[in-house]
């Protein structure tokens, strides 16, 4: 097995469908860039393939599917029946929801039971300011959905101070009275945010998050599985929700995660360009791909960092 010395291994991989989305969401692309695929995607048997190989290589046990938007490609229905048919522990999806009654019959007949949904805010006007695409009663007729056909659903939202810190508690009230956990993301310096000077003003810290929280619920901070992302708080009688404090906690040091991009590039850590071509391996005989494959996990595990650094790669491109 292949550890760092601070016991640092790849367990959880992160696998990009595609690096096209619906939406431009403010935070993730610049304006005017459109929702471009990346050069050279895999087709969904060769990211199965690959994906069954970093299981043999590093024993990765958790597989979660994203993008881009994983569900806008085509890859996406052969993808997630292959995946669920590997002998994981976990898989899970994340997406912004917008398509999700289109799939929802792939979805029941892969047996998925893990769902994570993005979704910034509640309120029609800031969605469409936000996500620049989609429509916001769409979402929820799918979030509606994948709670009827009995998956556990996270919504992952972003607190923009300039956008929707007031939409923070009605997501956190809407969230309670369904009983689905609510994760704050940290927004990260990633892409166009890396050199940006409205950066400072626009992020919001676990600190300020709870203050905004505070004004209307209590809490108490409760248990997080030992790689989890999320500090979680518990709100007696009501629910929980977490803070992903990529900025505030950081939680590199107990990292593993690996992430598989659509082209077939590997990378060790979100905030390191770094980038590994495990695609062209693919068709080689096992024998001579496999040592080679170890030979690029050691080189994608000390790419990890031990803080957030800011990265200038695009999260949609990395697969977030
Ligand atoms: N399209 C899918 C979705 O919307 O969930 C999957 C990919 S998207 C890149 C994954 C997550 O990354 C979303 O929850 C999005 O809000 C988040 N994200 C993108 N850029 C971010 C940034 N700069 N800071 C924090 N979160 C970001």
């Amino acid at each position: 097995m292949i550890v760092d010395r601070l016991g640092r291994r790849f367990r959880n991989l992160r696998v990009s469908l595609t690096a096209a989305c619906n939406y431009a969401c403010t935070y993730c692309v610049p304006d005017g860039k459109r929702l471009l695929k990346a050069q050279n995607e895999l087709p969904a048997n060769e990211l199965l393939k690959a994906v069954k190989l970093l299981q043999q290589a590093t024993g990765i046990d958790k597989v979660r599917i994203t993008g881009g938007e994983p569900l806008v490609t085509p890859k996406f229905d052969e993808f997630l029946l292959g995946v669920m048919d590997l002998p994981l522990s976990d898989v899970s999806l994340t997406t912004n929801g917008q398509l999700l009654m289109k799939k929802k019959d792939v979805i029941r007949e892969s047996g998925l039971r893990r769902i994570n949904i993005s979704l910034d805010t509640l309120n029609p006007l800031r969605f469409k300011q936000i996500a620049r695409g989609g429509d916001l009663e769409t979402v929820l007729q799918g979030l509606d959905a994948m709670l009827e056909l009995g998956l556990k659903v996270k919504i992952n939202m972003v607190p923009v101070r300039s956008q929707n810190i007031n939409d923070v508690v009605p997501m956190l009230d809407y969230c309670l009275e369904r009983g689905i956990e609510l994760r704050f993301i940290e927004l990260m310096r990633m892409g166009h945010l890396l050199h940006s000077s409205g950066f400072a003003n626009d992020f919001v810290s676990m600190e300020a998050l709870l203050d905004v929280i505070g004004s209307k619920y209590e809490f108490e901070r409760t248990d997080a599985p030992y790689d989890s992302t999320a500090v979680r708080y518990q709100i007696p009688e009501a629910g929980v929700f977490g803070v992903i404090a990529n900025e505030s906690e950081p939680f590199c040091k107990a990292c593993t995660r690996l992430r598989l991009a659509s082209d077939g590039f590997l990378y060790g850590c979100l905030s390191s360009s770094n980038k590994h071509d495990i695609g062209s391996l693919l068709e080689l005989p096992s024998h001579r791909l496999l040592p080679k494959l170890q030979g690029i996990l050691v080189q994608a595990l000390g790419d990890k960092k031990l803080a957030f650094e800011g990265e200038v790669t695009v999260m949609k491109l990395i697969g977030g």
